[in-house]
């Protein structure tokens, strides 16, 4: 029996940043056991064809003006800290019938989102007992409410454009919650080049010894006056106090009675509080494809490119000639089944970062949503993978003035004799959904959740010896980064404050 003051279970940004406040209040012992080989969790820095680096988990610092990790960074020597630019520009969007959609002074799309979001918002302020309804239903309702005030394309592509918040959320819309669908941003957001060096800075505030990797933890058993972590190997650690870091989805098993990687026994189990709001509770997958090519041939004018799903050119005479709102959201629903075939990528919304505009690098980071990412992620070919997405591709490249089709070179066998095609060397994707200790990419809400238990149910009992920390345990800066890194600091300052 090993003994401790404190454990920490997972070596991701909320379990690091624990660790590194303990330290510096004077802690001597403490272990962060984490399952993985590596740590970051979530936050993974990974490098492509040339070494390009890029994050395929988080890749943005959120909320710049109340971000307490990216106004840790500023303070830091530029040296020390993480290069960041504020990607922020107006998006360019397009469809792959009609071309562009941005800036239309006609459609005024941007506009039309906005009054939808607000829309929404009222439905839920005006009745505060209004039953929630799925972002799906909640836009069609906004299309039959006001028809006579839009026009058969603003009907018809703005549903498309609403999407946009799939990539928000990494939930398709017909999963989202309306009543948890606005993001209130907190100033602008910057690209981190890259998270690795974050992860890497805060590791080295602690003591090597205290990080045990590819540490599996079995069970935790709280007698009241210690707690008793077991781990895979067998080896038990006492400890006055153990903060649970590992994801929500990876919590939640352990209220299932199956065995799998990564379930945790609590002995007692969960409280009925906790396991109660895990049933208004669920989690999203975000992913990334990244395409990379070996030069621009493409503007570099702006960063931000989302290519819409495809949209029916009927629907504005089906929405103007529905007399009943449920059987309008019946037909459209029906109408709108996902298809996983070749171009079938036009079934949704994908958002491509235009990584050479503030870089230098030639690649698109392509964010999707589920159900996309578990089909994609569950692919392991990468000339499929090129192919399911060569309509979007082809088009975005078109969209950005390069109207040459793409040659695949993986094996760099290509000897390049125009200049101006392009020429794709390599994809990388992300695998969250089918990483053991991920299982998708952060907590989401669907209708009728309220993701306020869960982090009052983790964090109410103010007497436990058992703490829990990550992006599933705040409210300010839920599902970032920096909400997580706040987590482990709020749980490390009880634990010193408690054994002061
Ligand atoms: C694709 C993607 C894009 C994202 N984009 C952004 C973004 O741009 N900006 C942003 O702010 N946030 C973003 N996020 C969210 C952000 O990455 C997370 O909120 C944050 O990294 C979570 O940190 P954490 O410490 O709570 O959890 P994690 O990083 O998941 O750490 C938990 C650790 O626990 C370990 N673990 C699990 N089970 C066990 C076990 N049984 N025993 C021991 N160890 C275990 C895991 O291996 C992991 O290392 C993104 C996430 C994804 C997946």
């Amino acid at each position: 029996m090993i003994e401790n003051q404190v454990v920490i279970i997972g070596a991701g940004i909320a379990g690091l940043k624990a660790a590194s406040e303990l330290y510096k209040r004077g802690f001597k012992s403490c272990t962060i056991l984490e399952a993985r080989d590596r740590i970051g969790g979530r936050l993974h820095t990974v490098t492509g064809y040339q070494n390009r680096r890029y994050d395929l988990g988080a890749s943005w610092h959120h909320d710049t003006l109340v971000n307490g990790l990216f106004l840790e960074e500023l303070n830091l020597p530029e040296d020390q800290r993480a290069s960041f630019v504020f990607d922020d520009d107006s998006m360019v969007v397009f469809d792959a019938e009609k071309g562009r959609v941005d800036q239309d002074p006609e459609m005024v799309l941007e506009i039309l989102l906005e009054e939808l979001v607000k829309y929404s918002q009222l439905h839920f302020f005006e009745d505060l007992s209004a039953q929630d309804l799925n972002y799906f239903q909640m836009v069609v309702k906004y299309l039959y409410e006001r028809r006579g005030l839009l026009t058969n394309d603003q009907i018809r592509f703005l549903p498309q454009v609403a999407r946009f918040m799939e990539l928000w959320h990494g939930i398709d819309w017909k999963s989202q919650s309306s009543k948890c669908l606005e993001i209130a941003h907190q100033g602008r957001n910057a690209l981190v080049l890259n998270y690795d060096k974050i992860v890497r800075r805060i590791a080295s505030e602690i003591p090597e010894s205290w990080l045990q990797l590819s540490t599996e933890v079995k069970e935790v058993r709280n007698d009241g006056k210690n707690v008793l972590v077991t781990i895979d190997k067998g080896e038990t650690i006492s400890c006055k106090y153990v903060i649970v870091t590992v994801p929500q989805s990876i919590l939640a098993h352990s209220l299932q009675p199956e065995p799998r990687v990564g379930k945790i026994e609590f002995i007692p189990p969960l409280n009925v509080n906790i396991q109660d709001a895990f049933k208004k509770t669920h989690y999203g997958a975000l992913g990334k494809v990244v395409f990379e090519f070996d030069d621009c041939c493409w503007s570099t004018e702006r960063s931000r490119i989302l290519s819409l799903g495809k949209s029916s050119s009927n629907l504005s005479q089906r929405v103007r000639e529905a007399r009943d709102l449920s059987l309008l959201v019946e037909e459209l629903d029906a109408n709108t089944k996902y298809q996983f075939e070749r171009g079938d990528s036009w079934n949704f919304p994908l958002l491509f970062v235009n990584m050479v505009k503030h870089t230098g690098i030639p690649s698109f980071v392509m964010l999707m949503a589920n159900p996309l990412t578990k089909y994609i992620e569950s692919m392991n070919d990468k000339g499929k993978i090129f192919e399911f997405f060569t309509p979007v591709l082809e088009n975005l490249l078109k969209t950005l003035g390069c109207a040459e089709p793409i040659v695949k070179d993986f094996e760099n066998k290509l000897v390049k004799s125009n200049k101006k095609a392009p020429i794709l060397k390599n994809i990388v994707t992300t695998n969250w959904t089918r990483d053991d200790y991920a299982l998708g990419a952060y907590s989401a809400c669907e209708p009728g959740d309220d993701p306020m238990d869960l982090v009052l149910a983790l964090t109410e009992n103010q007497t436990s010896l058992v703490r829990f920390a990550g992006e599933h345990t705040i409210m300010d800066g839920a599902g970032c980064v920096y909400g997580a890194w706040q987590s482990g600091k709020r749980e490390a300052d009880f634990i010193a404050d408690k054994l002061a």
